[in-house]
């Protein structure tokens, strides 16, 4: 992490940290504080023991009699001198050092651990959580709680910089558009009302838009009830931000300054200006909304060469495929395994070709015209030990499934390929329709159409209709979106009447949004990123449960507080509430 003036850790009880002592301290004095991440007895005289604190470990040898163990509380008083030359150890930046302790005093004593302190041992994760204040530590784990507050400051500091100013909004609120289920609090006062909790202060930095803050940014608490997985939890951290007067060119320089001064803090490096690329040509190229640019595989359109096939399964709205170099050698299970893959994620099914001197070698090249075979080749630029993947469908459809292929083939590791950061933009409007048939909005209700597809929009040719919408994607993980808001009333009203949203409902659920922008609405646009994420891929961590202090784990349990849990009787007859028994 980059350099910042090293604070003085001294205190009334210690005069230096663990991690601290180097070649240069020898012949000094110290005192130490810390936990005792091991002992080994050498005989009844003498021990050495690792004291450990947030800095680091360091050698203390002590007198035998103290009846030490793991994770006791000590502070010592010692001399600090050099290690006997073989016993060295160059791994541990105190390695050259050891202090001899003249002094020993137990500040507090522990039970032993529920598990080693180490970032060897694999631990239960429930058991982990449980004792979390344990699990914390661990030296990668304070590490992580490092690189966030590390990537905190350097965010606000960034945004800061750019004359944003740090608003805070409630808690306690009416419902927010962002699309999950709202997380619900009861009203006392109110029996039968609740709050809902923010799922962003969405409504509220647009609000603060119309009242004249015109750069404002908030490291904000969201919450979404939804399921979990590696990279959700119910509640998480964004940097949210807003600003009018503005165009979605001035978001996404506001943001990759942002990002950029992150990465930085951690790296030492600032990355290079993130490029950028529409939806469309990433679901064309990379069939996702997130693609994940460290490696190739590449989709290859491949539509015009099966124009005039007589084979049926080619016979399909779009044809396109992946060409894994190299790839030829790859067994016949794994071939079934990946087609079975490919069948659970909606397509029909998967065509793959081994490359070879003699020509294509696939179960389906008897369906296959010569000419076919050789625009192929052509197409795919394929050459002898490639293989060939090739789906046929709906061109939605077909670019989805090769995009799962295409990462199931090639991803890196989170700690691999570097940080391919990446603006994707000109999202559609809308993403599909549900049940009732109405038109689901891809990014939120708030997000104003593409000037030049207006038109389309009132003509009802709603999955053309493109949007002032972004999306920040890092290593294929979705880092953030915004985009740029509606602030004319009528635009909203025909927004939200396309989305089956009629005046009453929209009056009842933003009305208070509605009546602002009768009172000057300034244009404006904004964004939010996931810090979670950006911490998790600063840290090399896969699951952000390893970047957040006291994470939920996958169920969306608290094994350490025990959260959920019931409330008592006086306590539900207070809100007005009853519970249902469980459902059969
Ligand atoms: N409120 C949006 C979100 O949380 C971000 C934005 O549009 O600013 O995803």
């Amino acid at each position: 992490m980059t350099d910042r003036p090293t604070p003085d850790y001294t205190t009334s009880m210690r005069s230096i940290r663990c991690g601290d002592l180097r070649a240069d301290d020898i012949g000094t004095e110290a005192t130490l504080c810390g936990w005792v991440d091991s002992v080994r007895e050498h005989g009844e005289h003498l021990a050495f023991v690792d004291l450990r604190d947030r800095s680091g470990v360091v050698q203390v040898v002590v007198d035998g009699g103290h009846e030490l163990r793991s994770e006791f509380v000590l502070q010592v008083t010692g001399t600090v001198r050099a290690r006997p030359e073989d016993t060295a150890n160059e791994s541990l930046a105190t390695g050259m050092v050891e202090v001899a302790a003249a002094d020993v005093t137990i500040l507090a004593r522990s039970e032993p651990p529920p598990f080693p302190i180490d970032d060897r041992t694999d631990v239960d994760e429930v058991l982990r959580l449980r004792h979390r204040y344990v699990d914390l530590r661990r030296a990668r784990l304070q590490r992580n709680l490092e690189v966030r507050a590390a990537v905190n400051s350097a965010v606000r500091g960034a945004m800061e910089e750019q004359g944003f100013i740090e608003v805070e909004t409630p808690m306690l609120i009416a419902s927010t558009p962002e699309g999950a289920r709202d997380f619900v609090v009861p009203s006392r006062k109110e029996p039968g009302s609740f709050y809902a909790l923010p799922q962003s202060p969405q409504i509220f930095k647009q609000l603060c838009m119309v009242g004249g803050v015109d750069r404002y940014y908030q490291i904000a608490r969201c919450l979404r009830d939804e399921d979990l997985r590696a990279d959700r939890q119910f509640e998480f951290m964004q940097l949210d931000a807003e600003a009018s007067f503005v165009d979605q060119d001035d978001v996404l320089g506001f943001i990759s300054h942002a990002v950029g001064a992150a990465v930085e803090a951690v790296t030492g490096e600032r990355p290079g200006e993130f490029p950028r690329m529409t939806w469309l040509e990433a679901q064309e190229r990379f069939g996702s909304d997130k693609p994940d640019t460290r490696f190739g595989l590449e989709l290859v359109e491949l539509t015009e060469v099966f124009a005039a096939t007589e084979f049926r399964a080619f016979q399909a709205p779009c044809v396109k495929g992946i060409r894994v170099p190299g790839g030829a050698e790859v067994s016949r299970n794994r071939l079934d395994e990946l087609t079975e893959q490919c069948k659970q994620w909606g397509a029909k099914g998967l065509v793959w070709m081994r490359v070879e001197a003699e020509g294509l070698n696939s179960p389906v090249v008897k369906f296959l015209a010569d000419d076919e075979m050789d625009a192929l080749r052509t197409a795919m630029g394929a050459e002898d030990g490639d293989l060939l993947f090739l789906v046929a469908d709906e061109r939605r459809r077909a670019r989805h499934v090769l995009g799962l292929l295409r990462l199931a083939l090639g991803r890196p590791l989170v700690t691999e390929g570097g940080l391919n950061f990446l603006w994707v933009v000109d999202f559609p409007l809308f993403e599909g329709f549900d049940e009732a048939g109405n038109p689901i909005p891809a990014h939120h209700p708030f997000t104003m159409p593409h000037e030049e597809d207006l038109g389309l929009l009132e003509a009802g040719e709603l999955l053309e209709v493109r949007s002032q919408a972004y999306d920040l994607v890092v290593n294929g993980w979705e880092l953030g979106s915004g985009s740029v808001r509606i602030h004319r009333r009528e635009v909203q009203e025909m927004v939200f009447a396309t989305l089956g949203i009629g005046a009453e409902e929209a009056q009842s659920k933003f009305g208070f949004l509605l009546d602002a922008f009768r009172f000057g609405a300034p244009p404006h646009a904004g964004f939010a990123f996931g810090m979670d994420r950006l911490v998790a891929i600063l840290a090399g961590e896969e699951n952000i449960r390893e970047v957040i202090a006291f994470p939920k784990t996958q169920s969306g349990a608290d094994p350490l507080t025990g959260a959920p849990t019931t409330i008592d009787d006086h306590h539900l007859d207070e809100l007005g509430l009853r519970v249902l028994p469980p459902k059969q």
